[in-house]
């Protein structure tokens, strides 16, 4: 059967440090599970009697974010500053002072990276501005590490979003779709970005978001019934050509994602090729290559459809071979082929080489650095070096469009605040928004 992470909002369950303890051994074979064990008895203590405004106890905040760090492979230091990141800004100073003493410097500084963040985000209770990201960025640059906590912190936020005011949740799910959703894209954390996109968008504009949902609802499962006949006929055409498949699933485009791409295409569904497609991995790039021959010898590609961004990779880093094939009678279906390796970095993006410098055991962002092919380290050191640069808003504001964030319009209105809108929008899409 095709397996397929459908984009219904997941419903958040409780979670016990058993939970948190059981995926980072599974994830981090090397992580330190008596000390993460301390560190969520010492952040239950301090946030004891303290509640979500969902109702349930406050340490599962903490617990649900390390167990999307753990998930990440981000090892112990990680996990175990995920678990603290809310205990400097709201429990009493005698738990801030001890949390460097006993989880040592690195944990005390990847907490207080976070707790500046959200600094930042309480003093200016309007939309994103010039002044955020430039302190996403500095803090970015020092440790990728603190992003990507603040990431997994705004989509536990966003999961128990209902407990806020509407006011409330409309300015988190706005300023998620202004800057965290395109930071976790550039950092070419897809699985993330997709699920903070998805949230956010339903609170952010409900009427969009329905509409999506009731016309995708009959189009999702007629496709995935296509996807799931191609999938065995697939496997097996590969196999017979002696491709070794590693796996073959099919994934649904989420909501927020199609939402931006159907006016492209006059709002017809029809014209949009993957709205459920089929991923093919392979061992290698030459397989790639290979199983895109077997594929279109057997099934015709459709002509200017073809996309290798194995050659040419997108600005996030995002590798695959995309042909969308005929079927049969006039239906279509995109067909996906990476290695291994490029899905690792298609969902988990910049968490992969992080993990991947951090099992090298002497870690950390100068060796990742030096790795060659690591693109997305080199990226980040680049931006910590024209970030000391340039002086004026105006001036970092123009690198970061230019050189961040490729793909999206950014505006920056006379008070100074960001709006961010999709590539192709309109003078009347800004004034709009
Ligand atoms: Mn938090």
């Amino acid at each position: 059967m095709v397996s397929i992470a459908t984009p219904v909002l997941s419903t958040v369950s409780l979670l016990s440090i058993e939970d948190l303890l059981k995926i980072s051994k599974e994830y981090n074979p090397g992580a330190d599970l008596d000390m993460i064990r301390r560190a969520y008895v010492f952040t239950e203590e301090a946030h004891r009697g303290q509640m979500r405004e969902t109702g349930e106890p406050y340490v599962q905040h903490p617990l649900h974010v390390a167990y999307t760090i753990a998930g990440l492979r981000l090892g112990t230091t990680a996990i175990i500053a995920a678990l603290l990141h809310d205990v400097r800004e709201d429990t009493s100073s005698k738990y801030s002072a001890q949390i460097g003493l006993r989880f040592g410097s690195k944990v005390g500084f990847l907490v207080e990276g976070v707790t500046k963040l959200s600094k930042v985000r309480k003093l200016r209770e309007n939309r994103g501005s010039v002044d955020d990201l430039r302190n996403i960025f500095i803090a970015m640059t020092r440790d990728i590490r603190v992003i990507i906590i603040k990431l997994a912190d705004r989509l536990h936020n966003l999961q128990t979003l209902s407990g806020l005011d509407s006011a409330r949740r409309l300015r988190i799910a706005q300023q998620t779709l202004d800057i965290y959703a395109p930071i976790a894209d550039r950092l070419g954390m897809g699985d993330i970005k997709g699920q903070l996109e998805d949230l956010a968008f339903v609170h952010a504009l409900p009427d969009k978001a329905n509409w999506i949902r009731s016309l995708v609802k009959d189009a999702y499962a007629e496709r995935v019934t296509r996807c799931a006949q191609l999938q065995q006929e697939v496997s097996q055409e590969l196999t017979d050509n002696k491709i070794q498949v590693l796996d073959v699933h099919g994934r649904a485009k989420r909501l927020y994602s199609l939402y931006l791409k159907l006016p492209r295409y006059n709002n017809d569904i029809n014209q949009i090729f993957d709205l459920v497609a089929l991923r093919v991995v392979v061992p290698t790039l030459d397989d790639c290559y290979q199983a895109l021959g077997v594929i279109h010898r057997r099934w015709r590609p459709l002509v200017g459809k073809i996309k290798d961004y194995c050659a040419t990779p997108k600005a996030n880093g995002y590798q695959s071979l995309h042909t969308t094939v005929i079927v049969d009678e006039g239906r279509f279906l995109e067909i996906q082929i990476r290695t291994a390796d490029m899905h690792e970095r298609a969902e988990r993006g910049v968490a992969a080489s992080w993990a991947y410098a951090d099992s090298k055991r002497t870690g950390g962002p100068a060796l990742a650095a030096a790795l060659a092919d690591d693109h997305d380290i080199a990226w980040v050191q680049q931006l910590a070096r024209w970030q000391q640069d340039v002086d004026t808003p105006e001036e970092f504001f123009q690198t970061l469009r230019s050189d961040f964030f490729k793909n999206r319009i950014f505006c920056l209105t006379p008070r100074g605040e960001v709006f961010n809108l999709p590539e192709g929008a309109s003078p009347v899409d800004f004034a709009y928004a």
